[in-house]
């Protein structure tokens, strides 16, 4: 590693790229395995210091990039409980399944930590022959017409890095594309904002609370009041020593209603099913870092001369599951720069190839499967938070005793469903729900 400020060994390599995440590893990794001379760019002191996830790593969709990653991989938990709950602000419906079968190889998913994961997954591209400059920041693309050659990089290294082929992987937030006019500006819409807080507690403490054994972990999503009712959803996820609670609200709402983010985390910490999860727990962590939600239909272009975008930057996340698609990209825009390079042409038209790989993989088909989904939540911003109370109403109904028959407690149960919503409305918020996600 150079040091700050200084001159690098050399000045041009075959291909650029920008971001040690997960795309951008991918992209190096898969680039220094075919033998191709690439840099792998991070602006954080190491791989992973600026990178926050929920977050779970996908086992099936990551073996087939690194098989049996979990050997040597820094995972925490095998996460073998997934939950679901309903919030209202004094209960929760909770729905859940576990099985020990998750404990088995090849695994379902893993909580990882993205300081250590990545740093680990970076560590694999360097092994691999890939060049890292950590602490080192490309301060914008440099461009021969329209073609861009490489980029103006800061740090520990300051000088102009020139490469047939530059793969942004820039993450949520793409100001070197947007700053050289390749995509629009980001629009508040298409992004939420999430805070991560991560709690130390004992192993033990922690197994008992969720009741879990050894290594085995649970992930619960949250709907509901943790976010005050507004357009968000939020996730607790169980690490070795950590217990990890993610809240992320829509940017547009977040500036339309001049909501405090830090009084609904008070909230969330508060709540009476979450309180106890946290009690002598440590905060060490307070991250905050944003989600690209929009969906396939924000999707920028993503080919340019010399240039691709892949990951967050290019804003393949499906809810909150990104690791996996950003991976496939980076695996995508490193097969196609081999075959650019065999080819010895870096065009728009011959970078294509990328776009169509992703066309053809679960990647976008499953994006484009999802479309109509963030229009859903912002265009009924009360859907959610009313099925939810209701649902935890009649659930408070079902399971108070009354001195009444069975007969007077249905006939309750329903008139209050009933008066709440009326059949005729939610049959229609049924079909609106059905005709987006079928
Ligand atoms: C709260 C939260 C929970 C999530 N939970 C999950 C989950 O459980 N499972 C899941 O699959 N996904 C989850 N995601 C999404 C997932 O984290 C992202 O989709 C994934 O990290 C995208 O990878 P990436 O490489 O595109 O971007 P990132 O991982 O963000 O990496 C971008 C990298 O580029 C670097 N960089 C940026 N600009 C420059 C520059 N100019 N020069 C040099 N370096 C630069 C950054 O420092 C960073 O290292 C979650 C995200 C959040 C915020």
């Amino acid at each position: 590693m150079e040091k700050k400020g200084g001159k690098p060994e050399k000045t041009k390599f075959q291909v650029l790229v920008i971001g040690a995440g997960a795309a951008g590893t991918t992209a190096a990794y898969f680039l220094a395995k075919a033998g191709v001379d690439v840099l792998l760019l991070e602006r954080g002191p190491y791989p992973g210091s600026k990178n926050m996830s929920g977050g779970a790593v996908y086992s099936l969709p990551t073996r087939e990039l690194v098989p049996d990653f979990w050997l040597e991989a820094p995972v925490e938990r095998v996460l073998v409980d997934q939950q679901y709950w309903l919030m209202t602000e004094t209960s929760a419906v909770k729905l859940g399944f576990s099985s020990v079968d998750f404990d088995n190889p090849p695994y379902n998913k893993f909580s990882v930590l993205r300081a250590a994961f990545d740093r680990w997954y970076a560590s694999k591209a360097v092994e691999a022959g890939a060049k890292l400059w950590s602490g080192c920041k490309a301060e914008s693309l440099l461009f021969d017409g329209r073609q861009v050659i490489g980029a103006r990089v800061s740090g520990t290294v300051n000088d102009d890095i020139l490469a047939d082929i530059t793969i942004l992987a820039e993450g949520a937030n793409p100001l070197l594309a947007e700053q050289a006019g390749l995509i629009k500006k980001a629009e508040a819409k298409n992004y939420s904002l999430y805070v991560k807080q991560l709690f130390h507690l004992p192993e033990n403490l922690i197994n008992e609370r969720f009741h879990l054994k050894g290594r085995q972990g649970s992930v619960i999503g949250l709907l509901g009041d943790n976010t005050a009712g507004l357009i968000g959803t939020g996730s607790i996820y169980t690490f070795r020593e950590h217990i990890g609670i993610n809240t992320g609200i829509s940017v547009k709402t977040l500036a339309e209603k001049k909501v405090n983010l830090s009084d609904i985390i008070d909230r969330v910490n508060h709540h009476p099913a979450i309180d106890p999860l946290l009690r002598e727990g440590t905060l060490v962590e307070y991250l905050a870092h944003m989600i690209p939600e929009g969906g396939f239909n924000a999707i920028p272009s993503m080919v340019f001369n010399g240039a691709v975008i892949i990951g967050d930057a290019a804003g393949l996340v499906n809810g909150t599951h990104g690791l996996s698609l950003a991976m496939y990209s980076g695996k995508y825009a490193a097969d196609t720069a081999v075959e650019a390079l065999e080819k010895g042409k870096y065009s728009r038209k011959v970078l294509k190839a990328y776009r169509d790989r992703l066309e053809n993989s679960f990647v976008l088909k499953d994006l484009r499967d999802n479309r109509k989904v963030p229009a859903l939540y912002s265009e009924n911003p009360k859907l959610y938070e009313d099925y939810i109370k209701l649902v935890n109403q009649v659930a408070f109904e079902v399971a108070a005793v009354f001195p009444v028959s069975r007969r007077e407690k249905r006939k309750l149960i329903e008139s209050r469903a009933f008066n709440a919503k009326s059949a005729g409305k939610m049959l229609l918020d049924l079909y609106k729900v059905i005709k987006v996600i079928r």
